[in-house]
């Protein structure tokens, strides 16, 4: 008995999504699919989408000024919100554990090549679903649990993942931290002594509460004397680093770390970097660059999330591309137009100024405590953090600081004039806060507001026509 093929199985392939299927339909209309999405939303869920809506006016009307946050372009957020989250592709191009991930292998393919092109890196692993997953499959694939490792600590502005013992990072290994001076300031020589004391397997340097830069050359002097890895976490700093208004730690560091959602206005997510040493053979099997992605994928993640791999794509175009030199000279022009607004305003800062986008304000001669000087600046409009300073005895949910950044008002174009506003903004509330009684009077929390609304009015979050 001889078979007959239906027609669709025998006809050309070339134009077919799968073998046998008809020729493709033209492409669909991703934004009008957007657009349909977000009616459907609302037409089926209206508690969540009036939540959204909610956060959505919140970010574009107040001032945010928590220097860990970012804003990202819509096309960005395009992409975290697209078709790739149906798609399960464990593994790597290439490389998949099953089929039907050939637009995935090209979408992570672009952003492993534009991540090393934004950096100058040779080599770039994409996959982390955070800065801390990104972490701790470094460290996981550098140490053997009980191996010592030493970091900036905590409360010198250090990140939990370096060793703090309420991470895993500080439980499963021998965690030793160096300190700021008491100006605040990394003591490269301390560092030293404490590598040769402890002889670390990795040094672990970069911060989340550091406003001045890092020498990298320095750290990986010191991690070679030692006989240490050096791992250079960048969350901060990253955008600069690309722009090139921060020392670049990718050629100087075994590896180095980032949150792809700080600075440069992208997706959740995380990304390791590597530079020259990327193909220097690892602690088992296979070049450091090999090591680094069995670290991510099987060891300590299973799928990737392709959505936030597009989204990172996305911003690390933006960040490569011509646009962002201006931002990131905003970002580090505006810290240092807010650190001088407030010294001029009789304000303390913890190293007496920025190299950054981040300002350290040490309130402590003040009598005003981070958590209280957070909320009255919340209830005008502006959203900043409380933070712990170098040699800070108050509780960690009180603290004796308060931490800003300029990565928001960069990408909302604020120039100098507009940013020394804000600070003044910041300086009258905590003024008014440190006199007796301490409460901030009604008429200055709606001017502050008022001018916080025109601020954000003037200077609309980029690209969000809302
Ligand atoms: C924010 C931060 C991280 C963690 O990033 P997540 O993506 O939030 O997990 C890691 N290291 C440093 C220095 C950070 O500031």
């Amino acid at each position: 008995m001889s078979l007959t093929l239906p027609a669709a199985l025998t006809g050309p392939v070339e134009e077919a999504p799968f073998p046998g299927a008809a020729p493709h339909p033209p492409l669909p209309d991703l934004a009008g699919f957007a657009a349909h999405a977000g009616t459907r939303l609302r037409e089926n869920d209206r508690a969540l989408y009036d939540l959204l809506a909610r956060e959505t006016a919140r970010q574009r009307d107040t001032l945010m000024m928590v220097a860990a946050s970012s804003v990202a372009d819509p096309s960005v957020l395009a992409c975290e919100g697209s078709v790739l989250g149906n798609l399960t592709a464990e593994g790597y191009p290439g490389n998949r554990y099953h089929a039907g991930c050939g637009v995935a292998d090209e979408i992570e393919r672009l952003a492993i090549e534009r991540a090393c092109a934004a950096f100058g890196a040779r080599d770039a692993i994409v996959q982390p679903h955070s800065g801390s997953s990104a972490n701790l499959a470094v460290i996981t694939a550098l140490l053997d649990p009980g191996d010592t490792l030493l970091g900036l600590d905590l409360d010198c502005g250090g990140h939990l993942t370096h060793g703090s013992p309420a991470s895993v990072t500080g439980r499963h290994y021998r965690a030793h931290g160096y300190r700021v001076t008491p100006e605040g300031l990394l003591d490269y020589a301390q560092i030293r002594e404490l590598a040769l004391e402890h002889r670390p397997k990795l040094i672990v340097c970069g911060a989340s509460a550091y406003p001045r830069s890092i020498d990298f050359a320095r750290f990986r002097e010191i991690a070679d004397e030692a006989g240490a890895y050096l791992l250079a976490d960048i969350s901060h700093i990253a955008g600069l680093v690309a722009a090139g208004l921060h020392p670049n730690p990718v050629d100087h560091a075994h590896v180095t770390t980032t949150s792809t959602y700080k600075q440069l206005y992208g997706p959740r997510g995380g990304l390791i970097l590597l530079g020259r040493d990327a193909r220097t053979p690892g602690p088992e099997r296979g070049t450091l660059a090999a090591t680094l992605r069995r670290a991510v994928f099987p060891f300590t993640q299973g799928t990737p999330d392709l959505a936030s791999v597009a989204a990172k794509a996305r911003a690390l175009d933006f960040v490569a591309g011509p646009g962002f030199a201006e931002v990131a000279k905003r970002l580090a022009d505006g810290a240092q137009a807010i650190a001088e607004r407030l010294l001029e305003r009789g304000f303390e800062l913890v190293t007496g100024g920025t190299d950054t986008h981040m300002v350290l304000l040490d309130l402590r001669a003040t009598g005003v405590t981070g958590d209280v000087a957070e909320q009255a600046l919340e209830s005008c409009g502006i959203v900043v953090n409380r933070n712990r300073v170098p040699g800070d005895t108050t509780a960690v949910r009180v603290t004796g600081g308060l931490r800003l950044g300029t990565n928001t008002l960069a990408a909302r174009g604020m120039d100098r004039t507009a940013v020394v506003e804000c600070a003044d903004l910041v300086a009258d509330v905590l003024t008014a806060l440190r006199a007796p009684g301490g409460v901030l009077p009604d008429p200055l929390r709606e001017r502050v507001r008022a001018r916080v609304s025109r601020l954000c009015a003037a200077h609309p979050l980029p690209g969000y026509p809302l």
